[in-house]
């Protein structure tokens, strides 16, 4: 099955039920006629029950628990989630490392757990200002990927996210010698592991400040496959905007 570039929206901790129905109403509404793009809605937990889709439009959860049932108050198993029909699972954003402090076991976990409940997990990694300074930035990179995706044999049910964290909520985007040098960098660590064609093909998202303005040439970098939107994924206007970019990028690149 082709792989469409894809255009997820993180709404972190927004939008009530009510709300999220009426803003996937009316995105759905002004992208009937979207074409060879992915578009990925992610609500927080409370609203994905009520919400249906249909393709190309998907659910996505923003986190998970590992386990499938148990004592783990607050959490919630991928099982509730695939009766939500969600396809989607983010997985080891950036809040949730440095908010919530998971670790890269923990998320390993969770990775393993959405790939048994048949969906897809966006396994997030990106470098904190202070490890970009240090010239630390492919050897974080590196261990969150290898970490993140240890004991799984194949990439062909992964979505990849680089979200460098000095570029989340900021208004900094990385530039796109930046997106183009790190995801290149992310395909070779991922050769190392995974064969050519795999790691040359897993969906690696961008992620940090994506705005209707630069969605071009982000876009457009070799190696990008779309886009994980927090900010701008909460009013149709942006949203649609982005992946109307996407689109015109795809038809121009066919
Ligand atoms: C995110 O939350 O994953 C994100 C990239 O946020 P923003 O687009 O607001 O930077």
């Amino acid at each position: 099955m082709e792989k469409y570039p894809i255009v997820a929206g993180n709404w972190k901790m927004h939008k009530t039920t009510t709300e999220g129905i009426s803003f996937v109403q009316e995105t759905v509404n002004m992208l009937l006629d979207i074409e060879k793009v992915t578009i990925i809605f992610g609500p927080p937990f409370t609203a994905l029950f009520d919400l249906d889709v249909k393709s190309p439009f998907y659910l996505g959860a923003q986190n998970c628990h590992w386990e499938s049932h148990g004592a783990f108050t607050g959490e919630i198993s991928t099982d509730m989630l695939v009766d939500c029909g969600v396809d989607y699972v983010i997985v080891g954003h950036s809040e949730r490392r440095h908010v919530f402090h998971e670790t890269d076991d923990w998320i390993n976990r969770k990775v393993h757990a959405v790939l048994n409940a048949g969906m897809t997990p966006i396994l997030c990694i990106g470098e904190k200002l202070e490890d970009r300074e240090s010239n630390e930035t492919q050897s974080v990179l590196n261990s969150q990927l290898m970490q993140g995706l240890k004991g799984i044999d194949s990439l062909e049910n992964i979505v990849l996210a680089y979200e460098p964290v000095w570029a989340i909520g900021t208004g900094k985007t990385a530039s796109v010698a930046q997106v183009d040098e790190t995801h290149n960098t992310i395909r070779e660590e991922l050769k190392k592991v995974y064969s050519e064609k795999e790691s040359n093909t897993v969906p690696i998202l961008y992620g940090g400040s994506v705005n209707p303005g630069n969605a071009t040439e982000l876009i457009s970098v070799e190696g990008v496959d779309g886009f994980l939107i927090g900010g701008a994924s909460l009013t149709s206007a942006p949203f649609t905007e982005i992946a109307r970019k996407v689109e015109q990028h795809m038809k121009e690149k066919s």
